[in-house]
């Protein structure tokens, strides 16, 4: 790992209801932190506004699942930015494979959002992916390029810092899925790496974290957190129980 912050952050997922969440979020608070990594936890909205209170002195920062990008209107069932932002949420993630297969999230509205969280001082966690035919077909380079720079399109320079990055091959996320060889991970780590370079500059592009995630686990977290162009791990599954989240903050 070395040169950067190694990132563990988990995503709930449409799990935990308020009560859980609560339980979940005191025994996060508990957890002693190692200086090297930044941990992080995406709870369901119903628990966000708890989860954020119970962190908010912690070094565990807490992100939303989704949002809009206008700030309030006629939008029903959508939650904007302020109000992400009024919970105390530190970030908001964008564009998860189960958004954009299930519920029509496209390069273009994450493009909106990734502006609208910039805006509202909340970083916006990226996530980008091949499916398992475009890996197949190995096109997963020009399909990650793609996503990156229609994301990132009208990020101002010194926006650049406030952006994480995940890769999260559609193919190894879920019940599923399989993990990606770790060789392929760096490579496809790499390509991403190059295309920030493009729209960023070397300096800054090196600053910015990409994770992997994707069937993440005790065993194979700390290899791919490892990774020279891996700056830590996105789990979901393996990381629910706060007892698996623990372990894999101190594997890595
Ligand atoms: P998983 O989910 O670890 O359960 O495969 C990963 C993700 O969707 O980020």
């Amino acid at each position: 790992m070395g040169r950067r912050t190694a990132w563990v952050g988990t995503s709930w997922k449409m799990n935990k209801g308020p009560a859980e969440a609560v339980v979940a979020a005191r025994a996060l608070a508990e957890l002693s932190i190692p200086p090297h990594v930044q941990p992080f936890v995406v709870p369901p909205f119903t628990s966000l506004k708890d989860v954020c209170s119970i962190l908010r002195d912690k070094n565990i920062l807490v992100g939303a699942q989704n949002m809009h990008w206008e700030n309030e209107g006629a939008w029903t069932g959508e939650v904007s930015p302020p109000m992400v932002k009024e919970c105390g949420a530190a970030l908001v993630e964008l564009g998860h494979s189960e958004r954009r297969t299930y519920f029509g999230e496209t390069d273009q509205t994450v493009n909106l959002k990734v502006l609208a969280a910039l805006k509202y001082g909340l970083k916006p966690l990226i996530c980008i992916g091949d499916t398992q035919e475009e890996y197949a077909f190995n096109v997963t380079n020009e399909v990650l390029a793609r996503q990156v720079k229609i994301a990132l399109h009208g990020v101002k320079a010194h926006e650049f810092e406030n952006i994480l990055l995940a890769y999260e091959p559609v193919w190894a996320i879920g019940e599923k899925g399989r993990p990606a060889e770790a060789d392929f991970v760096q490579n496809c780590h790499e390509q991403v790496r190059q295309t920030l370079i493009e729209l960023a500059g070397e300096e800054t592009a090196e600053r910015i974290p990409v994770l992997y995630g994707g069937s993440v686990n005790l065993e194979n977290a700390p290899h791919y957190a490892a990774l020279p162009d891996v700056d830590g791990v996105f789990v979901g599954r393996a990381a629910w129980p706060v007892a698996g989240f623990k372990a894999i903050i101190e594997s890595i």
